[in-house]
Parts: structure tokens; sequence; C-alpha cells
């Protein structure tokens, strides 16, 4: 398991834990700063993207004293793990409410909106002190955040949004907004995203891989190479020999794109700790 489900997750994945949804947020106003702050200023992704480009040109010493303190810094505010379309489902199954929102990294690069992600948030847990006392003094925003001038959706419709996004190659994104709150999930590809190109281009991961790590069946695979198209992480190459695709467990983040594509339904996730090779690799 990465290092927040160890830090927050109790023995289960930390973006599971609806105790993070709600109690903690609800209770918690620094968090609300975080994300008005995060989202009153598109720009400041852009700027965010010419201080890495600065780091990247970097002499090597350099970005190895100065990386570990921006990447702890960002662990406490804002930071992502990717995960495949059955967590986003299970996700969904437990929020009180699912709301689109423009995806701000499209937005800084864009100065359009466009929505691709997905703001998430859940009630307290009935058998919770914060939900007996808010009875109690009548608390209405027990049924739920206050979504009115939001795109609000449906868990069904949010899925089917999901589903849709999967087809075109986006990879599916859980975020912070101050750690162990669970602001929203994205759909993010590393032409878009900041913090995707970070991580994967300029060796600053602002985000875990999935706890997943797919594999190739050989005896089903017929060598077409669509899922090879897909892959934003350059995990997979072709084997000329055999005509198979292969992934490298070293390099795979577990989105399950490659999968969604796959015809002959010759991939599969298994679990990271399963996997020798990917277990320690996030
Ligand atoms: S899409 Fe499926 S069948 Fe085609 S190369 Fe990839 S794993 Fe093999
Ligand atoms: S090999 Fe598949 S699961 Fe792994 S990173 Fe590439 S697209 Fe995602």
């Amino acid at each position: 398991m990465c290092e927040f489900c160890h830090q927050h997750g109790e023995g289960r994945k930390w973006y599971l834990r609806a105790e993070n949804y709600s109690e903690d947020l609800l209770s918690d106003l620094r968090r609300r700063r975080v994300v008005q702050d995060f989202l009153r200023d598109p720009g400041h992704i852009s700027r965010g993207m010419e201080g890495l480009e600065k780091l990247r040109r970097a002499p090597s010493f350099v970005r190895w004293v100065i990386s570990p303190f921006i990447i702890n810094r960002q662990k406490k505010s804002h930071y992502g793990q990717v995960v495949p379309i059955e967590e986003v489902e299970r996700i969904l199954g437990f929020v009180n409410s699912v709301v689109r929102l423009p995806c701000i990294c499209r937005q800084a690069m864009t100065g359009t909106e466009q929505r691709y992600c997905y703001g998430v948030s859940m009630v307290p847990q009935e058998e919770s002190g914060l939900f007996r006392i808010a009875r109690e003094t009548g608390g209405e925003w027990l049924a739920g955040p206050d979504t009115g001038g939001l795109e609000a959706l449906s868990r069904e419709e949010a899925l089917a949004s999901f589903r849709e996004l999967e087809k075109k190659a986006l990879c599916h994104t859980v975020w912070t907004f101050a750690s162990p709150f669970i602001g929203g999930i994205c759909n993010c590809d590393r032409s878009d995203c900041a913090a995707m190109r970070a991580t994967v281009t300029a060796g600053l991961p602002f985000m875990f891989r999935a706890e997943y790590v797919a594999g190739v069946d050989p005896g089903l695979c017929n060598g077409c190479r669509q899922c090879m198209r897909v892959c934003q992480f350059g995990a997979m190459g072709y084997s000329i020999a055999h005509e198979k695709v292969i992934i490298d467990p070293r390099r795979c983040y577990g989105c399950g794109i490659c999968r969604s594509v796959c015809t002959r339904d010759a991939i599969r996730l298994a679990d990271r700790a399963s996997v020798p090779l990917a277990q320690g690799v996030w």
C-alpha cells in the first residue's frame, strides 16, 4: 500500500475511507481554504509549471536537494493517486454528492472552461459524534452539501461519464485537498495535466501510482497493439519475436486504460503488492 494508505488508511486504501470525506472536511476550515485558494487562481498552475521547468533544467545536485521539499509540501496540500475505474465506482458508491467542475489545468492552458473534474463529498457517518451534534442542532447540511449553482450529477450519470472519458484514454486520479481529505476525481492525460507531466517527465512525483499493476495474458493477446496507443506512461513494449505486447511492471501506473481498449480481454490488473517487481514502486 502507498504511503497515504499507511498514514491515513488504517489498513485500507486511503481513498476508500469514507470518514476522510466527511468529518475531517466539515470540522477543518483549513481544508476549505485550501480548496478555495486552489480554485480561485488557475494561473498558479502555469506559474507552477514554469517553476518546475526551471527546476528540471537546474544542475542535478540542485534538483536532488530541492525536490524532496517540494514533494513533501505537495503531499500536505494537494497530492494525487491513479485509480482504475472500479475504484472510481467504489468511491461513487458511498459519496453523497458529485458535481462536475472545470479542470483547472486545462483552464490554465487554454483559457477556456472544460469540465473534466468531479468534486465529491459525503456527510458524516450516522454513528459519529459530529452526526449526533448536527442532528441535535437541526443541521440541514446532513442532507448533503449545497450544490446549488454547480452541475450536480447522480452516481449513475457520473460513472457513465467516467466510462466515456476512459474511452478517450483519460486516466482517473483522486486528489487530496490537504491530506487526507479527498476533494476530487480528475481525468488526466500527460499533455494537459500539469501534475501528471511533472510526475512522468520531470521526475517530480505529484501523484502515487495505483495500488494495481497491469499484466498481459500472452495466450489471449493477438499483438494488435491498440493498447500501446493509449498508455500515457510508456509502460508497454512490443515483442517482435513473440508478436505480443508486454508490460513493464516497474513503469506501469495501474490506470487500466490499456485494458479498456483491448477487445481480447487480454489485460488484467493485479494488486501491486503481489507483483515483486512493482510492489515497492510508487
Ligand atoms: S489490445 Fe489486447 S490483444 Fe491487442 S496487443 Fe494489447 S493486449 Fe494484445
Ligand atoms: S500499462 Fe496499462 S495500466 Fe499500466 S500504465 Fe500503461 S495504460 Fe496504465
